[in-house]
């Protein structure tokens, strides 16, 4: 044994269990999309890794203006970090000190606990509708004066379901001044839900109100891990105060240039894995199963006991979803064809 142990309630945090890659298997575990770079971004990361010998720009401002441009917002407003799972723990960091609280709905992103307790502040789960929905009232009884953020998953990772404008709006103008609401849009480029508001808009004018957003998703760059946040400017500066410096390389920062200008080829291609969601949906449906309907690139299959059987049997036929135990699995969409195995899989599980 060392003599030298790490904090006592470490061993008890909840692990952030990834998606697992195996040789020769098809991944449909973590979200990603199934594309790689195109040529422009290919051309953009080959380009900037001439410089690596440099530091990249600490404050990305490069990235923080053409997203300001693109997005109509001051670039006070606005903070890079690696990944938003990076901001999600900035958040914390910027915002909550030992003991305070974190409202966040559960079942959600893995990563919102683990971030909480790490910075030694609570988390308070709100367990989802029985539609497997965000319960937005319920998540407003469970804030106390000790609450200072709280997370709003939209669309809701691993259920795909969403929270529309109206509901959204209440829940916003409702909640205590002085508690910050994250609305994390990790998936939003898929969402076609004409109800279903933009973060963005809907946080302007709103000091209580910060979007996080990645490139890692729709734009296809999880690998170089970056994302952004648009909060308000005394939060966006707190976020910058907390970023360990240098974090987001200047690959990175290159390739979410080079991927905002290409957006309409990459959003072109989340049309087709949008149009595979509702094929997906429609088939696991005939074939007996629940899916809650889903805005995400993503399906959720509510399969209780037997979800460890069913990622199991996946894996028998070299597919890897995601598994939550006891309570369901999650499965990415990706191209046409590795759907259709997925689809066969999913009708010979034994039931
Ligand atoms: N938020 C949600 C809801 C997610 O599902 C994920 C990725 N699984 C993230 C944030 C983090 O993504 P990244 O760090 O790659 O930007």
């Amino acid at each position: 044994m060392s003599p030298v142990s790490p904090r006592a309630d470490l061993e008890s945090l909840p692990k952030y269990v990834p998606g697992r890659t195996i040789q020769g298997a098809i991944k449909l575990a973590s979200n990603e999309v199934p594309g790689g770079p195109l040529p422009s971004v290919a051309q953009a990361i080959a380009e900037a890794a001439q410089g690596i010998n440099r530091y990249p720009d600490i404050t990305s401002s490069g990235l923080v203006e053409r997203l300001a441009r693109e997005l109509h917002e001051p670039t006070e407003r606005i903070a890079i970090g690696c990944g938003s799972v990076s901001l999600c723990q900035q958040m914390i960091q910027a915002l909550c000190g030992p003991g305070d609280e974190v409202v966040f709905p559960w079942r959600s992103f893995e990563a919102y606990p683990i971030v909480t307790q790490v910075a030694n502040a609570v988390s308070v789960k709100v367990p989802l509708t029985d539609g497997h929905g965000l319960a937005l009232d319920a998540m407003l009884a469970a804030i106390t004066p000790k609450t200072r953020l709280v997370f709003v998953c939209n669309p809701n990772n691993p259920t795909g379901t969403v929270v529309r404008r109206a509901e959204l709006e209440r829940f916003l103008d409702a909640v205590p001044a002085g508690v910050l609401v994250v609305l994390d849009e990790a998936y939003k480029e898929f969402v076609t839900d004409t109800e279903v508001p933009d973060g963005v808009e809907l946080a302007r004018g709103r000091d209580n109100v910060a979007v996080l957003r990645t490139f890692s998703k729709a734009y296809g760059l999880a690998g170089l891990r970056v994302g952004y946040a648009v909060a308000p400017e005394p939060i966006a500066i707190a976020l910058k105060q907390v970023y360990v410096a240098f974090s987001v390389n200047m690959i990175a920062q290159a390739a979410a240039i080079a991927s905002l200008d290409a957006a309409d080829e990459l959003l072109e291609r989340c049309k087709e894995i949008v149009s595979e969601r509702t094929r997906v949906r429609d088939a696991l449906l005939a074939k007996g199963y629940e899916v809650p309907e889903t805005q995400a690139n993503f399906v959720w299959l509510p399969l209780g006991e037997r979800t460890t059987a069913f990622a199991e049997h996946a894996l028998e036929r070299k597919l890897i979803v995601r598994p939550f135990a006891g309570e369901g699995a999650r499965v990415t969409i990706g191209t046409p064809e590795e759907n259709d195995l997925f689809l066969e899989a999913a009708g010979d599980f034994p039931r």
